[in-house]
């Protein structure tokens, strides 16, 4: 595997930071994670423009233009031996003794740390018969807006997930559904989709913006707007959307069916529409 790092690239095994980078002792940097498939970069200009406005949220001087980090990208891309992949991009505010909360002065390079994986889809069964979710208390901080690396609360809100064999953990705030430790949520009611209005409390995913885009060209019942953990809970569907994982129903919330326990036929159309748009984009 060949990753990049500060100009360089390299194997992945052989690079390391200092443990004095900003990134290591405070969790001060931003990241994307962005889908490969057949070595098309999926939505790769949505990405940029995220991270660039997470690094102007946070007050990191962006390192590369838009055409430098998409010449990047594509170059790592290129390096990989596999066809599908995803690729992970972080910027940290640098390197920079003494340890300090302020920012360093005068100001450090950025370090800019880039690498692929091989895509790791859910299974197809979980696509044709949906997940498990948990909900839990939304303990992170309120700019969940800026995709930042410091995830402690989403780490442990996933592993409420892995402890109760979910694929999910669904945060919620003051009475209302937010998103995914690590996707957005979409929900159906009487064939009307909903989804919370972005905020600073949760993440504009990529994914969430083009399942929008979908349901709006298809002109699907859509209302953008507060969803209460009781819409929640007598959903008749439930979705969750991530680059990684694409659409999942999820069919189990905290134990109970979720509708009638099915993947519901709101869910199957979109997934549907989804798909034939990805094959339209990577045929270009
Ligand atoms: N919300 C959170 C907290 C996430 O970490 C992610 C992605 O991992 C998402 C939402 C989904 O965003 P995207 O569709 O851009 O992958």
């Amino acid at each position: 595997l060949i990753a990049y790092l500060n100009g360089q690239f390299a194997p992945l095994d052989e690079l390391s930071v200092p443990v004095l980078d900003r990134g290591f002792l405070f969790g001060d940097g931003v990241y994307e994670m962005i889908p490969v498939y057949s070595r098309c970069v999926f939505r790769l200009d949505e990405h940029l423009q995220r991270l660039a406005r997470s690094l102007a949220q946070v007050e990191i001087t962006n390192p590369y233009t838009l055409a430098q980090w998409r010449a990047l990208v594509h170059d790592l891309v290129a390096r990989q031996p596999f066809e599908d992949q995803s690729v992970y991009l972080q910027v940290t505010r640098g390197v920079a003794y003494p340890r300090n909360h302020a920012f360093p002065k005068p100001i450090v390079l950025p370090t800019v740390f880039a690498f692929c994986d091989p895509l790791e889809m859910p299974p197809p069964q979980h696509y044709t018969q949906g997940v498990a979710a948990v909900t839990t208390r939304d303990l992170r901080w309120q700019r969940c807006d800026i995709k930042a690396i410091s995830l402690l609360a989403n780490v442990l809100a996933k592993q409420e997930a892995v402890n109760a064999q979910a694929a999910e953990t669904i945060l919620l705030r003051d009475g209302k559904m937010i998103e995914g430790a690590a996707s957005n949520i979409f929900i159906v009611q009487n064939g009307v989709l909903y989804a919370p209005q972005t905020s600073e409390l949760m993440l504009a995913g990529i994914t969430y913006d083009l399942v929008i885009e979908l349901a709006q060209l298809h002109e699907m019942p859509l209302v953008l707007g507060d969803v209460s953990e009781a819409m929640l809970r007598e959903a008749d569907e439930v979705w969750l959307t991530s680059s990684s994982k694409e659409i999942l129903p999820i069919v189990t919330l905290d134990g109970r069916s979720v509708g009638n326990g099915q993947v519901g036929p709101i869910y199957q159309q979109m997934l549907q529409i989804y798909q034939t748009y990805k094959a339209t984009v990577m045929r270009r």
